[in-house]
């Protein structure tokens, strides 16, 4: 087997892995890049012929591992996309969410362009790329072994990432015995409100894993939450607004579900929490539908209540209504997307509260390079939101305990399972990230590992 690395490599976003076999072409994940120089690259030819791909397999839904997915479809694959049955519940309305995003973007680049003299702009896909898209799932639940009938079995396990997100094995024969890979997918946290912690495998001849925070420890829960809520009251009682810019898949969830056991545990009064994202909404229902996902305490609390016993959760459906939160001056959590403030409602948000000191902002996810969300967090004094200049006045945190990915002590102890020694390519960070983690790993654990650049292929 020959691995060609994509994308996610030497970088967070636009995961994408190409597997060529003898008799299989095979995908792992097809993410769109994010941050700087993303519309070209999403644009850009892909380094395979998309209709001689036979399968794709998808590790969760989250945009930057199966964003482009609408785009090979229109490029012409027609292989099978096999994924755990609750991402392909959650991806369908992100895909559809994307398409709508591209087609608004072309809408406005086209008016642009013939005002100058240019030709008009085509969506990077459609709507219509979204629903071929979308009949060539296939769903498996966690831990039941697929055969492909040609020379690769796979299965997933509980990446304890987002609800859905799995790690990945594949089974193939080389020219003398059967090897194994396993792709990590984004490795969630130990101790994740809602979701089950992160599985562990024993063995592999390679491995291919994330390093999103491999440089970085995050705070426990318990601190997390405690500064939570200090960071609320402190802001309600300037009499401002508390912004969080949140994927609507994941953290979205896990804030809503602290801040209701902050409230039931009387640690905060009741609060008006609104999320002004329907993607969010939708994601949240989907969650509930899929209490198997759920650890222990979740499924106590979640089949108890639903998530608006406690908080006064809002969801905004309309534009008029997200605009209506504008005029909100203190004592709301507004949520929305995106989540590296790239885009989405939240930019709006931002331009009303940030340049307001008795507001504040709280990060709870990675910001990759290049984003409005990394700028904020690297200390900008001032940034430019939708061609206007906006101060950065408000209180800017990082709650890193809220992560959907585990931190670098985490990745350690997920690699200390392993009681084979593979060859571990580490992918998904950015480079300084991923080659300290590497060092790391081959001091502690003298493992094989290799940070492959973009382009670069191996042999199996
Ligand atoms: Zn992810």
């Amino acid at each position: 087997m020959k691995i060609h690395f994509l994308g996610g490599a030497r970088t967070v976003t636009g995961s994408c892995f190409y597997l060529e076999m003898p008799r299989l072409r095979v995908l792992v994940d097809c993410g769109m890049v994010q941050g700087e120089d993303d519309d070209a690259t999403n644009r850009g030819h892909f380094a395979f012929t998309p209709s001689e791909i036979d399968l794709l397999f998808l590790t969760h839904a989250h945009i930057d591992h199966s964003g482009l997915i609408p785009r090979l479809v229109r490029d012409g694959f027609k292989g099978r996309i096999v994924t755990t049955t609750a991402t392909a519940d959650l991806v369908g309305f992100m895909l559809y969410d994307s398409a709508h995003i591209q087609e608004s973007d072309a809408v406005w680049k086209t008016r642009k362009a013939l005002r100058a003299g240019k030709p008009p702009v085509s969506p990077l896909y459609t709507a219509d790329d979204v629903k071929a898209a979308i009949s060539l799932f296939t769903k498996v639940p966690y831990g039941k072994t697929g055969h492909t009938g040609r020379g690769l079995n796979y299965r997933f396990l509980d990446a304890g990432h987002i609800l859905g997100s799995g790690s990945l094995e594949l089974w193939f024969q080389d020219s003398v015995e059967e090897k194994k890979i396993l792709f990590s997918g984004d490795i969630g946290k130990k101790g994740n409100p809602i979701l089950n912690d992160p599985s562990r495998e024993a063995d592999a001849d390679y491995v291919v894993m994330e390093s999103t925070y491999g440089n970085r420890l995050h705070k426990g829960m318990k601190e997390t939450v405690d500064e939570l809520v200090e960071v609320i009251e402190v802001t309600f009682r300037k009499g401002g607004n508390v912004i969080i810019p949140a994927f609507a898949i994941g953290r979205t969830q896990d804030i809503l579900y602290v801040l209701n056991s902050l409230v039931r545990e009387k640690r905060l009064s009741r609060i008006h929490v609104y999320v002004d994202s329907p993607l969010a909404e939708k994601a949240t229902e989907t969650y509930l539908a899929h209490p198997e996902c759920f650890d222990e305490e979740a499924k106590r609390l979640l089949s108890a209540a639903s998530l608006e016993d406690s908080i006064k959760l809002h969801f905004t459906h309309s534009v008029e209504e997200s605009i209506a939160l504008n005029g909100i001056r203190s004592g709301a959590i507004i949520i929305a997307g995106g989540g590296m403030c790239e885009g989405g409602r939240i930019t709006h948000h931002l331009k009303h509260n940030l340049w307001r000191p008795e507001c504040s902002v709280i990060f709870s996810g990675f910001q990759a390079r290049g984003t409005l969300g990394r700028r904020i967090v690297d200390g900008a004094r001032v940034v430019h939101i939708m061609g206007e200049e906006i101060a950065v006045r408000a209180g800017i945190y990082t709650l890193g305990g809220f992560s959907a990915h585990a931190d670098r002590k985490e990745l350690l102890e997920w690699l200390s399972a392993f009681r084979s020694s593979p060859r571990v390519f580490v992918v998904h960070g950015e480079a300084e990230t991923s080659l300290a983690f590497a060092d790391l790993v081959r001091e502690r654990y003298h493992f094989t590992t290799i940070v492959p650049a973009r382009g670069e292929a191996y042999e199996l």
